[in-house]
């Protein structure tokens, strides 16, 4: 079980003498002691390397690029502190995202807000709270902007996101920036151009720049590639009606590893399409040199977080299937559920050990759909032994729920041998704090 050492896994990861897993300097044993399980461990060293990588390979590449957060997939204050001790900004999708933003006292004018039905009041909280940019979706959106900064007697620094009909070939509950999407002013519509005119009429928005984003994860290049060349071209014509292009973001959809025979490609290499095509496009288009937004979010948390459980009840039904249950699933990690992903898993205490027969981890919630890896070659499992997930540092903990009223688990950062609580484990009170009897 060398692959500890492989790019599914934080680069601190070991196995010691004991034979168990250590992340960022902690014996993944004493974590359980201390902590319980279900248990999230981010490690700060990979969360921060992989953050001055997406800086460094950017910029090194195309010195005008901001690179900036997505939230959604894992934030809490003390990630965005650290995300934002890097140097990111950060990429918001709701009014609870941006009071994190706020809460950890991350530079306003470095928040981006998406979404598709951004609400009055979020609109008006990004506003008074000094918010970077808005990047409208809607022409609801874009009216409604209008008015709350007219309001406020200021100008309100925008983006349109427009859709190019590309499909990146991922999974179709992550696919975004074809025609038949609920995000973004379709290219092909026209509805894009309109946004852009209205945008640029308006008294109270000034349009700054354009944004698109393809989906989620895209293990291919190209996607990119061809984006760029269609917006860019799209754009062109708009230069004469008043389009200052001064930033220019394709998105994020950076792929991480979860599988070890579905490699990603190096940040390095999505970098290099996308500046190559950014630098092509405006020079020969002649839009100047605006400002690279990119927006990785499951590149820069995914890798960093390790998800640990407990083995209890297994269920050998032979010659069909052996079930083993943890004390996690649905609840802290949806997407096998809700799609199909798959995961590597290790027997954490015991990581000599050689896998020995098939089973199927699944967890502790009711429904049959809750199982978190299919069909996985492990050592013979015992009720007690600890199982590590990785690659669950992203839209696992952020998509967690209460479903069964299962308290969400703990979420820990590790490094050099310490490790430091950044969310306690979820009490039964907490679950009904908001309930009025
Ligand atoms: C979700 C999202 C991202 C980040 O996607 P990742 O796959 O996590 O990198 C970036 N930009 C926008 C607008 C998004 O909605």
């Amino acid at each position: 079980m060398t692959f500890v050492n492989s790019e599914l896994f934080p680069i601190t990861s070991d196995v010691n003498e004991n034979g168990r897993l250590v992340l960022g300097g902690c014996d993944v044993g004493d974590l359980v002691s201390q902590y319980g399980t279900a248990l999230l461990v981010f490690d700060e060293n990979t969360l921060r390397g992989i953050c001055r990588e997406f800086v460094h390979e950017f910029t090194s590449r195309y010195t005008n690029t901001k690179v900036v957060y997505a939230s959604k997939a894992y934030i809490n204050p003390a990630l965005a502190k650290i995300v934002h001790e890097e140097g990111l900004g950060l990429d918001v999708v709701s009014g609870g995202e941006l009071a994190v933003a706020y809460a950890a006292g991350v530079d306003s004018s470095f928040v981006y807000f998406h979404g598709n039905n951004k609400a009055h009041r979020e609109l008006e909280m990004a506003l008074d709270g000094s918010i970077g940019r808005v990047v409208i979706d809607s022409f609801h959106e874009l009216a409604m902007l209008d008015r709350i900064a007219g309001d406020r007697r200021m100008v309100q620094e925008v983006m349109i996101r427009v859709s190019p009909g590309i499909d990146p070939h991922t999974h179709v509950k992550t696919t975004t920036g074809i025609l038949d999407s609920k995000f973004g002013f379709s290219i092909e519509t026209g509805h894009a151009a309109s946004a852009i005119r209205r945008a640029i009429a308006a008294p109270n928005l000034d349009l700054i720049g354009i944004h698109f984003h393809l989906g989620s994860p895209i293990f291919e290049l190209e996607p990119y590639d061809t984006a760029i060349n269609t917006v860019m071209d799209f754009l062109v014509a708009f230069k004469e009606e008043g389009l200052n292009l001064r930033e220019f973001s394709p998105g994020g959809g950076f792929a991480i590893g979860y599988v070890r025979d579905e490699p990603p490609p190096p940040i390095a290499s999505y970098a290099r399409v996308i500046t190559d095509a950014l630098k092509r496009c405006t020079s020969n288009l002649g839009f100047g040199e605006p400002t690279l937004v990119i927006e990785p979010g499951r590149a820069i948390v995914g890798r960093a977080g390790v998800a640990l459980y407990t083995v209890g009840a297994i269920k050998d039904i032979p010659t069909i299937r052996k079930y083993v249950s943890l004390d996690g699933g649905m609840g802290d990690n949806i997407r096998p559920a809700l799609y199909d992903s798959r995961y590597e898993a290790v027997l954490a205490n015991r990581m000599g050990e050689v896998p020995e027969e098939t089973v199927t981890l699944v967890g502790k919630y009711c429904e049959s759909g809750d199982y978190l890896i299919k069909d996985i070659e492990l050592p013979v499992l015992e009720t007690g032994d600890i199982i590590a997930i990785p690659s669950s540092g992203a839209y696992a903990p952020s998509m967690a729920s209460n479903y069964n009223l299962n308290p969400r688990p703990a979420v820990v950062m590790v490094k050099d041998g310490n490790a430091r609580l950044i969310r306690r484990r979820e009490t039964f009170e907490d679950m009904m704090l908001s309930d009025v009897l």
